[in-house]
């Protein structure tokens, strides 16, 4: 059947020419047909998609929007929405999301944990895809976090449902190295960032610019916009497009039109989710207070964590130092739960293994500063312990939104002092915060005041971390700025001084100061440490007229510190989480005596001889000062005479190794300031060198001087003796080698004994115009030891250098160069010529 068929075809098709027209027609026609629909499949389905889903924003209506798809959003982010378990909208993103994909500029609020994060991320995915970004087109969205670890949460999350997108993505926060990020930077889409290290890359890095930029977000935006941040939002900010769209959030939403301004927004839409609620805070929140005195809040605090150990809880405290030393007590107390600190001291990566290690856990305790207050979204966190009051109902409301996100339960517990309890509650109930008092139970507080006494007679390093804790918490409270609720001389600070295990109260002088003029007393007379302390009195002020907020002093000094612990300053046990912590404990008393990295966090920073030694030289000159600071007479000695009088006393030791006015920074504490000894070094050095410059300067200066007079003698010598020549026709030698030998020495005075012997001068200038043989060879050997013929020696010395070198001659044995033969038969014709 097929041969058959085939013959009939070939019957039909004779004619070759025709055959291949038609065939050619039917190609043309099925390319055509192929060509067009994968033209359309690389980038006209995509804009025709594009297009389809723009067309749809306007009929955006957010009541109806029940899943995520109901918005018209790409397949991509949809796709990637669903694949982490993201079906439903939350309020904030139901009502933001249109808007945004709108282009319009979106202010944001809703409680904590109410899902703000999404409602940005996915308009910043629609907005590139929208404009078909790629690698090549750069920098298109920005978000800025106030925290690092915000930072990197916010990039997990976009990570996650950005997946399906081929936009590049990076996160750009201090601590990390500044060059790699350079590299990558100006080829990353979206760049999620901390204010501060943005700004470093806008001014250090060349390749970096924000010209092309699409959409700029400020998650936490009140805090961005508050103080804090001010010059550098102000500086970022002029670095970007006017023609950008913006979109802020947070659970506290600044309502400043000067904040608004600042951003330049276009009519932007105003997103209240919660405004209408009862309360600001999330209503599985259940929140109570309890009011105690200074002297009891570790006791309650240890009590509290022993009778919480299955929870998972987070602890506030006012600052770093405090976290410092009470993380490192609480891990020997053993509460029965682990114990982690984050706090902005900490080197970035031990930052995030906290993070990561704390997010893990079901069950420990984090102590943290502010700098967890804001966004971070732990899960399962069971309590927020707030140890130290928040500056204000608005950190209030972002600590306790830690715990209680998304459709979570949660507690939180306020400790309050007496002084603080009014000002307080009465801030928390104007902001609708559902607060109820509670009372302790006296009788369950567990004291743990002696065995930190005993810590701290054991480590004298823990004592010092006491010290400072005591200060920086004083200092945190003199700074704050509402003092209805803050008042620093309503502390009881030597019972404050002995809850921490201090025998005594560390000295705090800006207090004493600041005591004394709140008692209009006329400040005593200005010594050095009264001066020093004016300055940090005034600064303090400063910073309390608003030019600082205590928030960023805090990380003004995480700055600082964190360099030293990078440095290796710090002990490296203080790098431990409590876990780690814990272990050694059990080992009885290792904490001090291991010194072994088991969980290799340290990056051989024990191995670093530089910090050693410089802990050694700071030891040395701390033993130093503390002498000095005595005044004792150190290496004192006396010298008799047999009749018991003395006759040398050894000087004693001076102070300006250790000036009275640079006394240690702080004074309150017994630590060291490095730094300080390091400039007065180098201070010494500058002026060492300089008395040294000027001793050289003026010697040669000297030098020069006595080189000029001495050639003005000669001068006025040479025009004298060409005068006496010109008088009596013949030349006086020993005049002549009189200056010559003058002007060979180095001593000011002239020393006769330099002068040759007049008889052996006349000698010779015989010989040599007796022996005109013995002087050619006296010439010609002359000409060897000095490279040079005499002539040119006489152009180069002039005359009396030539006389000076014949005096040398002169004056040594006379050697003639010849055999000992030869020197007989000389001085036999030489006689012979004499006689
Ligand atoms: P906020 O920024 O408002 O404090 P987040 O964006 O951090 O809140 O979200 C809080 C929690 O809610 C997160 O764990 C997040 O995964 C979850 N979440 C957010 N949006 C949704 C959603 N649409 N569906 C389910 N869970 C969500
Ligand atoms: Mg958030």
């Amino acid at each position: 059947m097929r041969i058959k068929k085939a013959k009939a075809n070939k019957n039909v098709n004779s004619d070759p020419v025709k055959n291949f027209e038609k065939w050619k027609k039917r190609y043309d026609k099925s390319r055509k047909q192929t060509k067009r629909p994968n033209k359309k499949r690389d980038w006209e389905i995509e804009r025709e998609n594009i297009q389809k889903l723009v067309d749809k924003y306007a009929e955006i209506n957010p009541k109806e929007a029940v899943k995520f798809s109901d918005f018209p959003l790409s397949k991509k982010t949809v796709k990637g929405l669903l694949e982490a378990q993201y079906r439903q909208p939350t309020e904030i993103q139901r009502q933001t999301i249109g808007f945004a994909l709108q282009e319009k500029d979106v202010l944001g609020a809703a409680k904590t944990g109410s899902g703000k994060t999404l409602a940005f991320l996915i308009p910043v995915l629609e907005c590139l895809y929208r404009h078909q970004w790629t690698a090549m087109d750069g920098l298109g969205a920005l978000i800025i976090s106030p925290t690092r670890e915000l930072a990197y949460q916010t990039f997990e999350v976009l990570r996650k449902v950005g997946k399906n997108h081929e936009f590049s993505a990076g996160l750009v926060i201090g601590g990390k190295d500044l060059k790699e990020e350079s590299l990558k930077i100006h080829r990353t889409n979206i760049v999620i960032c901390t204010p501060g290290r943005l700004l470093q890359h806008m001014d250090e890095n060349s390749t970096f610019h924000a010209s092309d930029l699409r959409m700029l977000v400020l998650d936490e935006a009140d805090r961005i916009l508050d103080m804090g941040f001010a010059d550098t939002l102000n500086a970022i900010i002029e670095n970007l497009p006017k023609t950008r769209q913006t979109l802020l959030f947070s659970a506290t939403q600044t309502k400043s039109v000067k904040d608004l301004a600042r951003l330049s927004l276009k009519d932007p839409e105003y997103v209240w989710v919660h405004e209408k609620a009862k309360f600001s805070t999330p209503a599985t929140l259940e929140q109570s207070y309890v009011v105690c005195e200074l002297h009891q809040k570790v006791d309650m605090l240890f009590s509290f964590l022993r009778s919480h150990v299955q929870k998972k809880i987070i602890v506030f405290f006012a600052c770093c130092k405090e976290v410092q030393y009470l993380f490192r007590v609480f891990c020997r107390l053993r509460p029965g739960i682990s114990v982690l600190a984050l706090h902005g001291k900490q080197p970035q990566l031990k930052r995030v293994d906290v993070y990561n290690d704390f997010v893990r856990k079901k069950a420990a305790v984090l102590f943290a500063t502010d700098i967890a207050a804001r966004g971070l979204d732990f899960p399962a966190v069971n309590w927020v312990l707030q140890f130290d009051c928040p500056e204000d109902a608005n950190t209030y409301i972002h600590r306790v939104g830690r715990t209680a996100r998304y459709k979570e339960g949660g507690e939180a517990l306020l400790i309050l002092l007496p002084s603080e309890e009014q000002g307080m509650i009465s801030q928390l109930q104007e902001k609708k915060v559902p607060i109820n008092k509670i009372q302790v139970n006296p009788d369950k507080l567990v004291s743990v005041q002696q065995k930190l006494e005993a810590f701290l007679a054991q480590e004298k390093e823990q004592k010092e971390r006491a010290q400072r804790c005591f200060v920086s918490y004083l200092r945190s409270i003199y700074l704050m700025k509402n003092k209805d609720v803050f008042d620093v001389f309503q502390l009881q600070l030597p019972e404050y001084a002995t809850s921490l295990g201090l025998a005594v109260a560390p000295r705090v002088r800006f207090l004493d100061k600041a005591q004394q003029q709140r008692l209009g007393e006329a400040p005593e007379s200005s010594t050095a440490p009264d001066r020093e302390a004016d300055q940090e009195l005034e600064s303090f002020k400063a910073q309390l007229r608003g030019d600082r907020t205590s928030m960023q002093l805090e990380e003004e000094e995480e700055d600082v510190d964190e360099e030293e612990e990078e440095n290796g300053e710090l002990p490296r046990s203080l790098l431990h989480s409590a876990e780690e912590q814990e272990d050694e404990d059990l080992d009885l008393d290792l904490l001090t005596v291991k010194r072994r990295d088991v969980f290799n966090i340290d990056d051989g920073q024990d191995e670093k001889p530089d910090a050693k030694q410089r802990n050694k030289k700071a030891s040395k000159f701390k033993e130093v000062k503390k002498v000095l600071k005595r005044n004792f007479k150190v290496n004192t000695k006396k010298v008799f005479t047999e009749d018991g009088e003395t006759v040398q006393e050894w000087p004693q030791l001076q102070r300006t190794v250790m000036p009275e006015d640079e006394d240690e920074g702080d004074g309150e504490t017994s630590g060291i300031n490095v730094e300080a000894a390091k400039e007065r070094l180098c201070r010494e050095d500058r002026e060492f060198d300089k008395k040294e410059y000027s001793r050289k300067i003026k010697e040669k200066h000297r030098e020069k001087r006595l080189k000029e007079k001495a050639a003005r003698r000669e001068a006025s010598k040479r025009a004298k003796e060409e005068k006496k020549q010109e008088a009596s026709g013949g030349g006086d030698e020993d005049e002549d080698e009189e200056v010559v030998a003058y002007l060979s020495g180095v001593d000011e005075e002239f020393d006769p004994s330099t002068l040759p012997d007049p008889d052996k001068v006349r000698d010779s200038e015989d010989m040599k115009s007796d022996c005109p043989e013995l002087a050619r060879r006296k010439r010609a050997r002359g000409s060897n030891n000095d490279g040079g013929s005499e002539d040119e020696h006489e152009g180069r010395w002039g005359t009396g250098r030539k006389k000076a070198k014949q005096q040398a001659l002169q004056a040594e044995p006379l050697d003639t160069g010849l055999s000992l033969a030869e020197d007989e038969e000389l001085v036999l014709h030489l006689l012979g010529s004499q006689s």
